[in-house]
């Protein structure tokens, strides 16, 4: 499954929730690259600056990193991508390797991935990226405008740990980050529409509400 959005759409929440229903593994560009540049990977070292400008790291680097993880033994059942492919390159680059490499040819029929596009207001965007706050201890999530924790900026369950926002949560960096995405996104979402497989889900519902429409959606499919 490919699920498509803005910053700050939910991508991350319902993959988490998707993961935990069908047991497949949530796999996050964003993740796997702040793990590179935590390890202070070569591929860490150059992404670093980029994902601080809020711009887009290169095709090449950012699908070699996909191809290596989606060659692990946990993704033959399946796998939730959050935040791949992100450019309409990127989108036939994944559609090639799943033919070329990916796909069981011994198999009629070929499992496309269902893409799901989560739609949300730009304000709303805005409050949520803002907002957002994870504990560096338990990485629970919260946001200050909508989940906040008990006490001021503190975690409820680590107790006493002060929570962090993310480097590229800052104002300044969002907008960069946003028109990224408008620039480079959407012709990702019209690469899918044209080829039927793109279904667009209202993200400003309730959390629980988006997740039971993804889920319909996948049973739908599935049946
Ligand atoms: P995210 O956590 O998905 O918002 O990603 C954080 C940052 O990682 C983005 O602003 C980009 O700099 C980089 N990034 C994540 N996924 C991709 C991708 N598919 N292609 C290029 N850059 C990416």
């Amino acid at each position: 499954m490919v699920l498509l959005g803005p910053p700050g759409a939910g991508k991350g929440t319902q993959s988490k929730r998707i993961m935990e229903r069908y047991g497949i593994p949530q796999i996050s560009t964003g993740d796997l690259l702040r793990e590179h540049v935590s390890r202070g990977t070569e591929l860490g070292v150059v992404a670093k600056s980029i994902m601080a400008r809020g711009e887009l790291v290169s095709d090449d680097l950012v699908c070699n990193m996909v191809r290596q993880r989606l060659m692990q033994p946990d993704c033959k059942r399946g796998y939730i991508l959050d935040g791949f492919p992100r450019t309409a390159a990127q989108a036939g680059w994944l559609d090639a390797l799943l033919e070329d490499e990916l796909f069981d040819n011994s198999c009629p029929t070929k499992a496309w991935p269902i893409v799901i596009r989560l739609v949300v207001d730009y304000n709303q965007l805005l409050l949520r990226i803002t907002g957002r706050r994870s504990c560096p201890t338990c990485g629970r999530i919260y946001n200050v405008h909508f989940q906040p924790p008990r006490f001021d900026e503190v975690c409820d369950e680590a107790h006493g740990t002060k929570l962090v926002a993310r480097n590229d949560d800052r104002l300044e960096v969002i907008q960069p980050r946003l028109t990224a995405f408008e620039e480079q996104t959407r012709p990702v979402a019209e690469y899918y529409r044209q080829t039927g497989r793109l279904r667009s889900v209202n993200g400003d519902q309730p959390v629980d509400e988006v997740t039971a429409e993804i889920i319909k959606i996948i049973e739908d499919h599935q049946a």
